[in-house]
């Protein structure tokens, strides 16, 4: 038996029993004729206690010989601790150590496993199983197992059936490269790794599954962002004889079980927004509303002046910032510098101090007067002490450059608290989306996605204008979930591939088993799938979601430890058919 209890459990409750802990060494200090270690498992650490006077010379021997992560077992008597220490449950004993077994040993670790560690991201990922053993990466990764039971209980209870799909399939599109796996048996054809389990679980729904779940990785191969991971985790979810409402219902409610489970958060009703409003009033489909700062559209009221550069604009508008009328010259500028910036890219930036007088100071007095301005602050909702900031120009690219200055500006002000978590669901999204590059229509969600009932005809002449009934649950600022609900008829499905420029012939190829499921009563049905990692990144309170993950990618999708991705032989590139070997 290597252990009777682990390195958490013992207190003054178990004064004088004899114990058997198996452990790492986290410490050792050796003061000569006695020495303490600090023994780590998963569960804690318990301090052992080693002297001249009671302990046989060779343990105390073996003691001094330790190193730091050696595994050790022990026996012992637990014994009251002269100094105590309030801040772990096991500071009130120690273990009087009568034998010790070495059972391995352990190189010096390339950083301090310690809460506070001195090694750097590279080196943490490099030997992650290191980076686990401390508390916290140990408690993102039991964190993240508290959240996913909390999800398959609420689900189960609710019918849920978890289904497993296959990994190995054909390209289910969800706007990112696949992954592909060369097939050895088939030459010179490929599987694809999942976007998505989408046509799967509605294939589930066809075969009468009814509600689907499951937690399941998803691979999309595209250019790495900051924070994202060519592979990643969803809860997917799929919903027969469903509408919008059913689904909004049941994962409101299960976001909801979340927070108050997880968090002890309740939360109210969650507002919901279109996307036409979320864009016209935050700049953004995924708006953070734990802080106000609304977009106020300001054409009507600062164009017809004799200010070119708004005159010009499509779009002129601001929003006010919280006690910002005291700002400095210098910090404005700098806010002004901070915009103009290549990642955010506006050209420039006008702003109206609200002085607490009541009377403003602008960088355009020139063109407005004071009454102009006081229609300005009723637009931006601006009160006395206030700065309104306005950009102007192309009506897209001016609400990003905006929504960024907003997302900036509340970071700074402290106004993103990580433990207040304001959800809401964004609602008729577009159907289609104009890719700027090829002037093509690609579908803003998916191809599954159905339009609005009514909307199909607008197909031809307006496409841009078809909404569809998709749906994103947005939570701080965060897209944490995204779904629709789907087409189901055979003629629709293949007129939406139509308009997004798919042949007949390849739309079959493609998507042939689909249309074909069609045909044999697809049920109505829709679905939606949450990002699993942010979820539980947002839920403890931190921004990365690779801290959450077991074993992540670098931000170039490189696995440091195992070092992947890596070049194959020769033959076994030959066995997959693959010629070609671009070796370094
Ligand atoms: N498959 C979709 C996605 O990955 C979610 C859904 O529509 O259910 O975003």
């Amino acid at each position: 038996m290597y252990r009777s209890h682990t390195c958490g459990d013992l207190t003054t409750a178990q004064i004088s029993e004899e114990v058997t802990l198996s452990g790492w060494v986290q410490g050792i200090r050796d003061k000569g004729f006695m020495i303490y270690i600090d023994l780590r498992d998963r569960y804690g650490i318990t301090q052992l206690y080693f002297d001249a006077e009671n302990t046989p010379k060779n343990i105390l021997e073996k003691a001094q010989s330790l190193g730091r992560e050696f595994v050790i077992q022990v026996k012992g008597t637990v014994v009251e601790r002269a100094s105590k220490n309030p801040n772990i449950p096991t500071g009130a004993i120690e273990i009087l150590v009568t034998a010790l077994t070495v059972l391995n040993k352990a190189l010096v670790p390339p950083f301090t496993i310690e809460d506070k560690t001195d090694g750097g991201e590279d080196i943490r990922m490099k030997y992650r199983y290191l980076d686990i053993r401390r508390n916290p990466v140990k408690n993102n990764l039991m964190f993240r197992h508290k959240v996913t039971m909390e999800v398959r209980k609420f689900l189960s209870d609710q019918g849920f059936i978890e289904v497993e799909t296959p990994y190995l399939i054909k390209s289910t599109p969800e706007g990112a490269r696949d992954f592909v796996v060369p097939s050895r048996m088939n030459e010179g054809q490929f599987y694809a790794l999942p976007q998505s389990p989408q046509t799967f679980k509605q294939l589930l729904m066809v075969g009468g599954m009814d509600k689907y779940f499951q937690i399941v990785k998803c691979f999309r191969d595209e250019d790495l962002r900051a924070d994202r991971q060519p592979e990643f985790t969803q809860i997917d979810c799929e919903m027969a004889f469903v509408e919008q409402e059913d689904i909004l219902t049941v994962f409101e409610n299960l976001t909801k079980h979340l927070l108050k489970e997880i968090k002890g958060i309740s939360v109210d009703a969650f507002p919901r927004m279109t996307y036409d409003d979320a864009m016209r009033t935050y700049g953004n489909d995924k708006p953070d509303i734990r802080f106000g700062m609304a977009f106020g559209e300001l054409n009507s009221l600062a164009q017809h002046k004799d200010f070119g550069i708004f005159n010009e604009a499509e779009l002129v508008v601001g929003i006010a910032v919280p006690n910002g009328a005291a700002y400095t010259r210098k910090e404005i500028d700098a806010l002004v510098d901070w915009v103009r910036r290549p990642q955010v890219g506006a050209k420039g930036m006008v702003y109206a101090r609200y002085n607490e007088d009541g009377t403003f100071k602008s960088s355009v007095d020139k063109f407005y007067n004071q009454d102009d301005l006081a229609n300005w602050a009723k637009a931006t909702n601006a009160k006395p002490g206030d700065l309104i900031c306005v950009l102007s120009g192309e009506t897209n690219k001016t609400r990003t450059q905006l929504s960024a200055l907003r997302m900036e500006l509340a970071t700074r002000l402290g106004l993103r608290d990580p433990e207040v978590f304001a959800p809401l669901w964004v609602v008729d999204f577009p159907l289609l989306e104009l890719d700027e590059e090829t002037g093509h229509y690609h579908a803003m969600h998916h191809p599954f996605t159905s339009p609005k009932p009514g909307q199909l005809e607008l197909l031809d002449t307006d496409p841009g204008a078809v909404k569809a009934n998709a749906y994103d649950l947005v939570l701080n600022g965060n897209e944490i979930g995204g779904g629709s609900i789907r087409i189901h008829d055979k003629e629709m499905q293949a007129t939406m591939f139509k308009h997004l420029g798919f042949s007949p012939e390849e739309a079959k190829a493609q998507f042939g088993f689909l249309m074909d499921a069609f045909q044999y009563g697809a049920p109505p049905h829709g679905g939606l799938a949450f990002g699993l990692d942010r979820l539980v990144a947002i839920l403890g309170g931190q921004e990365t979601i690779r801290d959450f993950i077991a074993f992540p990618k670098n931000n170039s999708g490189r696995d440091v430890m195992i070092d992947a991705p890596a070049f194959i032989d020769d033959a076994q590139l030959k066995e997959l058919h693959l010629k070609l070997a671009l070796k370094a």
